[in-house]
């Protein structure tokens, strides 16, 4: 075996300081021919740094059976079965905190855009129409009251800068949190009935694929305003399109899909619909954060150290 670890990326490395860094302490295989140094190598790779879509499950990790970590890019690990990992005594951590201000901030720009149609009403100036006429007159923040789904690092992060908007704020989390000054609500329906807004920032995977359903979109009403920063998966997203074509809610403002980067294009056509690519922490600043991140994990573990950042599914300390 070579001093240096065999390290298997899934996709292209995040930013150039990063593989720069991974270079120095590993040896670097894939993304391409991954199939091809899965075969070849399999059992000499130790550790596996993953990005976006690919997903690492148990059969993969069979393997890979001196697989020792995965080392997740991003805070959300929906693509990892960390469950599958934590049985065959891999490690997974992934990059949490480094990103909660400027994935607060992509979520409270959003809500803005949403509300006030800033993307439209740039659209409006850029065509010339404004020549013709005023834009028309907008909904407006002033009078909502919004319900966080996920009151974790990043929620309380949005948490924080709508209260300095002075704007009523409740929660719907499964455990209320004794800390946190905001009303909480055990049932999604309930709070959604009780709020115009609701801004989606908690984990997708199984556990809350489609929570936000046909009901709960129903429960929000005429006025409501979805954000999801969250995962696509999260809401029933056909159940979406129709509540924005029927008006049964009045705009969404979304960050992420159920098949990114494939956005239902039936989306296009409507316009109380802000759509991003999956932008919460595209920035070079936090990406650079999380990328290092993703090495100090990496590093760490191949030192004897153990993880900088472990998942809550991986026991650790042991
Ligand atoms: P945390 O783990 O700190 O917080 C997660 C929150 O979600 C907790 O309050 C948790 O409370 C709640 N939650 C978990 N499961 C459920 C459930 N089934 N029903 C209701 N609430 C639930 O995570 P972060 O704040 O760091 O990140 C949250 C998520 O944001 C990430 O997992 C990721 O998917 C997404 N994200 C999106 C980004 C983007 O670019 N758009 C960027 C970064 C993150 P409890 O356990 O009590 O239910």
């Amino acid at each position: 075996t070579s001093a240096r670890p065999k390290l298997l990326l899934t996709g292209p490395i995040m930013e150039a300081v990063v593989e720069r860094q991974l270079e120095q302490h590993f040896t670097l295989l894939g993304p391409d021919n991954f199939e091809a140094i899965i075969a070849a190598e399999g059992a000499e790779i130790r550790g596996l740094a993953t990005k976006g879509k690919m997903r690492v499950d148990g059969a993969l990790m069979d393997r890979l059976p001196n697989l020792e970590i995965v080392s997740n890019f991003g805070v959300g690990y929906d693509t990892v079965d960390a469950a599958a990992a934590a049985e065959r005594k891999i490690i997974v951590t992934n990059t949490p905190d480094v990103l909660n201000e400027e994935v607060a901030d992509l979520a409270v720009g959003l809500l803005l855009a949403t509300v006030r149609e800033l993307p439209q009403a740039d659209a409006y100036v850029r065509a010339g129409k404004w020549l013709k006429g005023p834009y028309p007159l907008s909904a407006t923040l002033r009078d909502r009251k919004v319900g966080i789904v996920g009151m974790g690092r990043i929620g309380k992060a949005i948490a924080k800068r709508l209260e300095a908007f002075g704007l009523p704020i409740v929660y719907h989390t499964r455990r209320a949190q004794p800390d946190v000054p905001f009303q909480h609500y055990d049932n999604l329906i309930a709070m959604a009935k009780d709020v115009d807004t609701l801004v989606l920032i908690l984990p997708g995977g199984a556990a809350t694929r489609n929570l936000v359903n046909a009901e709960v979109l129903e429960a929000l009403g005429p006025r409501g305003i979805l954000v999801n920063v969250a995962r696509g998966t999260v809401v029933d997203e056909p159940a979406l399109l129709k509540a924005l074509q029927d008006k049964t809610i009045l705009a969404a403002g979304l960050d992420v899909f159920v098949d990114e980067p494939r956005v239902p294009e039936a989306f296009f056509a409507l316009n109380n619909v802000v759509l991003l690519p999956h932008a919460g922490s595209a920035t070079h600043h936090t990406r650079e954060g999380m990328g290092q991140l993703v090495v100090d994990n990496l590093v760490s573990w191949f030192a004897g150290k153990g993880p900088v950042t472990p998942v809550g599914e991986t026991p650790w300390p042991k």
